[in-house]
């Protein structure tokens, strides 16, 4: 989950980042009092999960409070890149002398983490990944040592900050590695860290994603969750426990084990380039040991999407036998019928695996007007494709 760069800022300033004043506002007149508060001036800032902000016109500096209350208002409302923003914060301003950036991250290829920085600030590090790819120190940080005076020392040095900001840079590196760890970030990122005409080092913008596996022993960060922009049937899963994720497509998916998801997903989006070009709805794992109860849920929740037009029930029988699948499948659509939820939408469902034959006799014998039984994963997906075009 990606934070807002105002509740990276408070996590910031949790765990002992330097920071400036900052308060988020939903109205612009909001921003007199705080800006009258500052002596005057202060930066108003969009507040959307999105970078460039900056370029894009949603970073203004105001002089005076009746100025900060007309940029607020320009703001708010503005679209970038296709996120209308409802908030804005306004920050306490800086005197900006040099623009760096600092970074950590989950390096997946390398199974480690990696600490980025650069003198290079200010701009899309991205950009300067590409052009100036020597001004980009990448360095290996191991998950039982952390961030180690030394190592913050080894950052500094491979970026090539400047002496009089070594000591200061340091402390900011070990300060972050505290809000990646504790927070059980996947990323935390300031840019631009900037230095001030008077020598501090402060975290002018900061982006934190968080790992929503750890969720469990994170129940702070429950209270960060942008409900509003959530997608009603993701959310609607997520209450249910479902490893769901809302595509644009008009097939709906429901199999076990992510890898076989996965690989439906392709199937399907290859087969359906001979029916209309008709894609995957959805992305939905119900996991192993899927009982009547879960694969209902799943299946309340694919039937809920209005752009579904078909769905494929794609399972290979393992530690849950295909008998007991096909059960839960005949039972869930016994219990969305009692629940009132009329099931218009064929089903195309494929079962392998352990226990196949006695699963898709239970299917057969159950004989519902709108499943149908097709044994190979390619013919399945084919017909899925071919319902949902018509
Ligand atoms: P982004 O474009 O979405 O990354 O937004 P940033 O928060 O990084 O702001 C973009 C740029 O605006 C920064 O690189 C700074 O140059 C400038 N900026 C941001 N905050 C301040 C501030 O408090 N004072 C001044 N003078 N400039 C600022
Ligand atoms: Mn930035």
């Amino acid at each position: 989950m990606d934070l807002f760069e105002y509740q990276a800022r408070d996590i910031f300033a949790k765990h002992g980042v330097p920071v400036l004043g900052g308060a988020v506002i939903e109205s612009a007149e909001e921003a007199r009092a705080i800006a009258e508060e500052w002596g005057g001036r202060a930066v108003v800032k969009a507040q959307v999960k999105v970078g460039g902000r900056g370029k894009a016109g949603g970073v203004k500096l105001a002089s005076d409070p009746d100025d900060a209350v007309a940029k607020a208002g320009q703001i708010l409302g503005m679209d970038i890149k296709g996120h209308t923003v409802h908030k804005v914060m306004l920050a306490q301003t800086a005197d900006i002398k040099d623009e760096y950036y600092v970074s950590f991250l989950l390096d997946r290829t390398n199974r480690t983490f990696l600490a980025m920085a650069s003198v290079e600030g200010g701009v899309e590090i991205e950009v300067v990944a590409v052009e100036n790819p020597e001004a980009l120190a990448k360095i290996a940080v191991d998950a039982n040592e952390g961030v180690t005076d030394a190592k913050a020392r080894e950052i500094v040095e491979a970026a090539k900050f400047p002496a009089d900001v070594a000591d200061q840079i340091v402390e900011v590196l070990k300060s972050l590695w505290k809000v990646f760890i504790a927070e059980d970030a996947l990323l935390v990122e300031v840019n631009p860290l900037v230095k001030t005409g008077d020598g501090k080092i402060v975290a002018l913008d900061g982006k934190v994603s968080l790992d929503e596996n750890a969720d469990f022993r994170q129940p702070e960060h429950e209270a960060l969750v942008d409900h509003a922009a959530a997608n009603p049937l993701e959310a609607a899963a997520k209450a249910k426990n479902l490893n769901y994720v809302k595509l644009d497509g008009e097939v709906g998916i429901i199999g076990n084990g992510a890898g076989l998801v996965m690989s439906t997903l392709d199937v399907v989006a290859y087969a359906g380039e001979k029916h209309g070009n008709v894609k995957p709805a959805n992305f939905l794992d119900i996991g192993g040991g899927a009982s009547a109860e879960v694969m209902a849920n799943g299946l309340g929740i694919i039937l809920g999407d209005p752009d579904v037009k078909s769905v494929f029930v794609n399972v290979f029988g393992g530690i849950t036998a295909c008998d007991e699948v096909a059960n839960g499948i005949v039972q869930a659509l016994e219990l969305l019928a009692a629940s009132g939820e009329a099931v218009t939408k064929p089903l195309v469902v494929r079962l392998d695996g352990n226990n196949a034959e006695l699963g898709r006799k239970i299917l057969s014998d159950a004989n519902h007007p709108l499943v149908q039984r097709v044994d190979t994963m390619d013919e399945a997906a084919d017909k899925a494709a071919e319902l949902a075009a018509k």
